[in-house]
């Protein structure tokens, strides 16, 4: 569904040129859960920056479903979690998430229990009419979270979504993700550079080494028995 081909990137202008992804090309199969893991500042971001078409890579190509990824986006075939949130300062909780249904013309009848739902969630129902500002750092990226699903896109690019939050929210959402995952049978990319958590969530790792970024290994992941104990060794700490 996803190929990653040959694909470079340089920043910075002639004679003080840095590469800092080399030569990556891996696939990403549809319904698969794929996490890219690596050390801080091996160009995790900037990989998924190119997958989702905000940046353009030096070289190499990126092809999503057979198409070039800016018609993917333009589509709204895909949502992002930036490592970042990044809230509309204006808009509330409940008015982050229903932004993009409001620019793909969608009735507030028809999507408002479904926010709804995506707010409770993401455990933020109790602060759906605060302001980005209210909120701590965990909320404001589990809001940014409930934005990206709220189109329910086949395609989830997420860059550490959820390492600023605390290990009880932390686990609560990763144990929704993949909820969210069996139930939509969405293709995950996720970023992290936590290995248990890339071991727990993903069907398959492809970590990266620095200076410059490149695939060090490819590790596929078959937990399944592993999986179902460790979830509920966690629901047991959410009850
Ligand atoms: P972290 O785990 O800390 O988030 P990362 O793996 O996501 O790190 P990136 O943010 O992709 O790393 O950055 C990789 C390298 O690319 C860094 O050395 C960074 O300085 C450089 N870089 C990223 N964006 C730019 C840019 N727009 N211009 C110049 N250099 C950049
Ligand atoms: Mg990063």
């Amino acid at each position: 569904e996803i190929s990653v081909d040959g694909v470079c990137m340089v920043f910075g202008k002639k004679g003080k040129q840095v590469t800092v992804l080399q030569d990556i090309s891996f696939d990403v199969a549809q319904n698969e859960f794929v996490s890219l893991l690596g050390p801080s500042g091996c160009g995790k971001s900037t990989l998924l920056r190119l997958m989702a078409d905000l940046l353009q890579p030096s070289s190499g190509q990126i092809i999503i479903q057979k198409e070039h990824p800016r018609e993917v986006r333009l589509r709204r075939k895909f949502g992002i979690v930036f490592q970042n949130p990044t809230l509309f300062e204006w808009r509330t909780v409940r008015e982050n998430v229903e932004l993009p249904l409001e620019v793909m013309g969608r009735s507030r009848a028809e999507y408002r229990s479904m926010v709804d739902q995506l707010l409770e969630t993401v455990g933020l129902t109790k602060f759906k009419d605060y302001y980005p500002w209210q909120l701590s750092g965990g909320m404001q990226q589990r809001v940014a979270i409930a934005r990206a699903l709220s189109l329910d896109p086949p395609i989830l690019f997420m860059d550490e979504p959820f390492s600023a939050l605390d290990e009880f929210t932390k686990e609560k959402l990763q144990f929704e993700l993949l909820e969210i995952k069996r139930k939509t049978n969405k293709t995950i990319v996720f970023v992290t550079h936590s290995i248990p958590e890339a071991v727990f969530l993903s069907n398959r790792i492809i970590v990266l080494s620095a200076n410059p970024g490149r695939v060090h290994s490819v590790h596929h992941v078959d937990l399944g028995e592993d999986r179902t104990l460790q979830t509920r060794e966690s629901k047991r700490f959410h009850t």
